[in-house]
């Protein structure tokens, strides 16, 4: 097994885990099975109580677990499936020493940082490499250089090499080359002092990635490669990608990253075939035809909070050869300005999950401006409650229809709060999680699209379409196309009579990929094109 451990130094948001997930992508494509995680020194558990503003998107994978966002990028550019083994955080190792402490299984000893926090992380990147058939590591560690909250897991990876062999470890640091306008020029300062950080700590990088707006030239390749202590051949320019993310392995094959990689850790000589992924490259980037799409959210200036689904348009897009312009729309305008003016000249409106009542009426608003205006729609998990509770509003004549969520004690919950959610009182890891199957309905436009019978998909959510309306909704017009096998949930509804009106409790953007768009996606964008 070989390690690769990615660290990150100067500032954050430097695109770390695009940058691993990318190398990912080069060592699959010569052939390599690999594995990937993530570790983020904060003290949450994981991030499924922070706010996206704070952290961007909660990936959640198959088995529940609520993870990073970098996730996302490593099962999109990879072949990966992550469990919640591939994410770990600091809280999750204090947790565990704490419990353990408690217990009576460290009996008069003193628990500290070294040698049981640097243990506990030790022993994750062991039981990852050997849950894994991979012949290669992948971790990347969350955080900047210099960061307090991150030392134990530096000195972990630091005892790490150690103990594996440093001919079988390679660390590759990201780090920023600021472009200093007045000056004229890129500076290499900040770089050679996260580095200083890094060796204080017992750790010299192989290859140095330089985050750059401009190219990095001869002579500051030199001078980044002589104060660091890295072959020239080692210092690698990553710069701001032009169009796409998926442009990111390209460049670092271009910079040979893969091959300076391989040749340290004695891989297969094999070059990384990426023509099928340059193909995907082109078609996103030049394609032949252009469709709207608004994505009716809260956090729109925030490009990270909604990344799966981003991303997931990308891919459909792609199939259609068909740019997707993303018109960003704030559920809280449309509820000042109405939906019909902020929803002008889109093809296709999407609305993604979200929790609690702040700009609700302008989802449900722009739902029954979908559902009226004959406008493709694509409802994700709130995205289906908001189309229910419009529908219940607007044809059903359920004037007061709600979710429980927004008003508890509504006169027609026609979303609310699951049997199984009652009695949970805990906020951490408690909503309904990860992949349940789902069964699709014969002649829905779903399993048209999904060409099978039986789905799995995954969820987070507490509440859920309420089965005491679905008989009178069915006889308006409501299609209910896929429920949960077991306990007979509401999965997905779609609008008979209606181009294109399809929305999931689920959240299919999580299953999305380059190659293979995610069915409800690609019909979809496929409806907004056809408009
Ligand atoms: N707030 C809703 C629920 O808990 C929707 C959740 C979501 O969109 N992820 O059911």
């Amino acid at each position: 097994m070989k390690y690769i451990f990615v660290t990150g130094g100067v500032i954050s948001s430097l695109g770390k885990g695009l940058t691993a997930a990318s190398l990912g992508t080069l060592l699959e494509h010569r052939g390599l099975k690999i594995a990937i995680q993530k570790f983020d020194p904060y003290l949450n558990v994981d991030p499924g109580t922070m706010n996206p503003y704070q952290h961007g998107e909660v990936y959640v994978l198959d088995d529940g677990a609520e993870t990073d966002l970098d996730l996302g990028h490593y099962e999109r550019f990879t072949q990966c499936r992550l469990s919640r083994l591939n994410n770990l955080t600091s809280g999750q190792v204090y947790e565990k020493i704490i419990s353990q402490e408690r217990r009576g299984d460290y009996l008069g000893k003193t628990v500290q940082v070294v040698p049981h926090v640097t243990n506990e992380i030790k022993k994750r990147i062991r039981e990852v490499a050997s849950s894994s058939s991979a012949e290669v590591l992948i971790t990347e560690i969350g955080g900047t250089t210099g960061d307090i909250e991150g030392l134990p897991f530096l000195e972990a990876i630091r005892q790490f090499a150690l103990e594996v062999g440093g001919e079988n470890v390679f660390f590759i640091h990201i780090t920023l080359v600021p472009y200093i306008s007045v000056a004229g020029e890129l500076k290499t300062k900040p770089t050679q002092q996260s580095i200083a950080k890094l060796r204080e700590i017992g750790i010299q990088p192989h290859a140095l990635i330089c985050r750059t707006e401009r190219p990095l030239g001869k002579e500051v390749r030199q001078k980044i490669s002589m104060f660091c202590n890295v072959p020239l051949e080692a210092v690698i320019e990553e710069r701001d990608v032009e169009h796409t993310i998926y442009e990111v392995p390209l460049m670092l094959q271009r910079e040979k990253l893969d091959e300076i990689v391989a040749r340290r850790l004695r891989l297969p000589k094999r070059a990384a075939r990426m023509a099928p992924w340059r193909r995907f490259v082109r078609r996103v980037i030049s394609p032949k035809r252009k469709a709207r799409i608004a994505v009716v959210g809260k956090y729109m200036d925030f490009q990270d909070a909604y990344k799966s689904i981003y991303e997931a348009l990308t891919h459909a897009g792609a199939w259609h050869d068909c740019g997707v312009d993303v018109v960003n729309v704030d559920s809280e305008e449309v509820e000042r300005r109405g939906a019909a003016r902020q929803l002008r000249g889109v093809h296709g409106v999407l609305v993604p999950g979200g929790f609690g009542d702040r700009g609700i009426e302008g989802k449900i608003a722009a739902a029954g401006c979908a559902r009226r205006a004959r406008l493709p729609y694509l409802g994700l998990c709130l995205g289906m409650q908001v189309a229910v509770i419009e529908f219940a509003r607007s044809v059903a004549g359920l004037r007061a229809a709600n979710s429980t969520e927004f008003d508890a004690t509504t006169a027609a919950p026609v979303i609310s709060l699951l049997e199984e959610q009652r009695t949970v009182q805990q906020k951490g890891a408690s909503m309904r999680l990860g992949a349940w199957p789902c069964k699709l309905a014969r002649g829905s436009r779903a399993a048209a699209l999904y060409k099978q019978r039986t789905i799995t998909e995954r969820h987070r959510h507490r509440y859920e379409f309420n089965n005491a309306y679905r008989r009178r909704f069915e006889h308006l017009g409501m299609v209910f196309s896929g429920v949960s096998p077991r306990n007979d949930l509401v999965e997905i509804i779609e609008i008979a009579n209606h181009p294109w009106f399809v929305a999931c409790q689920f959240h299919p953007e999580f299953q999305s990929r380059p190659n293979r768009p995610h069915p409800l996606f690609r019909g979809f964008l496929g409806a907004a094109c056809a408009r």
